[in-house]
């Protein structure tokens, strides 16, 4: 019988404990990775998740996060949501009070609101300083007002993409946080700021089921983190619980995945976590300035464990 156990991205290491102590006391795998990821949301000093969150191009947090029940194949999600200190609550609320999967920007505030959830400013001295430098950067040309007409000129300017690629891409980043408890049941959460100074309403693959987020108690779980534009198109973390289904290892199905991102033959970089039923965990991603890994802890253990994944070449 394998121990309730929980796994989660670089940045989930020192919050595990939450889930894995959720886990011990016979807590669901979905409490365990909801209670982790509100720790992650809570961190100033994580720039990519929560409060001190990157901003978009208007200066502002836009939160993506999903949530999903391997046992029932239930998901709950939310995009592009401003003001409300933990995504990832509001992503389980609607997995378990709205008759939808996926709720975004203003109806899924509105939801947030009706529900009670927490609201709060996202931003600190950080994110501030990082908005100024990165505008500063960015537009030196441009003056930056009230107005929208900025941000038209600079869409119509057609340097979008080559911008994306010199700016943004450097700074993002995402937690995921995958858990089995003890009735094998198995839950993901996924929580990000996105990608640095978005357009205003662009969505990642973390609120997309299938692309940062699948999990089923049959096959396992994966999520991912990097350019989420990549695992849209590639449906990635579905396609790895899809190889896993055919029979591959949970290693395999990673390997393959990334694959599959390298075949894009795009600029960008991705990375997956995943595990299987059994409690294999791995770690994978198309980097290569970077090594793989991913953070492990059953529900008996003291501390997390540091575990090195691969990296995988085009
Ligand atoms: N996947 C996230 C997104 O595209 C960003 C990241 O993980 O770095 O929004």
């Amino acid at each position: 019988m394998v121990k309730p156990f929980i796994m989660g991205t670089r940045n989930a290491g020192q919050f595990l404990y939450a889930g894995a102590e959720n886990l011990r006391d016979g807590g669901s795998a979905l409490d365990a990775v909801e209670a982790a990821t509100r720790l992650v949301e809570s961190n100033p000093d994580d720039t990519s998740v929560g409060l001190s969150g990157i901003p978009n191009l208007f200066g502002v947090q836009e939160m993506d996060a999903s949530i999903m029940c391997g046992r029932t194949l239930g998901a709950g999600t939310v995009g592009a949501v401003k003001g409300f200190l933990h995504p990832i609550s509001v992503a389980r609320k609607v997995l378990e009070e709205a008759p939808h999967v996926m709720l975004v920007a203003e109806g899924a505030e509105l939801f947030a609101r009706a529900m009670g959830m927490e609201e709060g400013d996202l931003s600190t001295d950080t994110s501030r300083k990082v908005y100024e430098t990165f505008v500063k950067d960015a537009f030196e040309h441009e003056e930056i007002d009230e107005s929208q007409q900025w941000i038209v000129n600079y869409a119509r300017s057609q340097n979008m993409r080559e911008w994306y690629d010199r700016l943004a891409d450097h700074h993002h980043g995402t937690v995921n946080v995958m858990a089995m408890d003890e009735n094998g049941d198995i839950a993901s959460a996924v929580s990000t700021s996105g990608t640095a100074l978005k357009f205003p309403g662009r969505l990642g693959d973390s609120p997309i089921i299938g692309a940062g987020n699948y999990c089923d108690n049959r096959y396992g779980a994966a999520c991912c983190t990097g350019r989420g534009e990549l695992a849209i198109r590639n449906s990635t973390a579905r396609t790895i619980i899809h190889y896993m289904e055919d029979g591959l290892s949970a290693r395999e199905a990673a390997f393959r995945a990334m694959k599959d991102i390298h075949a894009l033959k795009t600029y960008g970089g991705m990375n997956c976590i995943v595990f299987d039923p059994k409690g294999n965990t791995v770690s994978a991603t198309t980097r290569e300035d970077r090594e793989s890994v991913h953070w492990y802890m059953a529900s008996d253990m003291k501390e997390p464990e540091l575990r090195t994944g691969i990296n995988v070449k085009p």
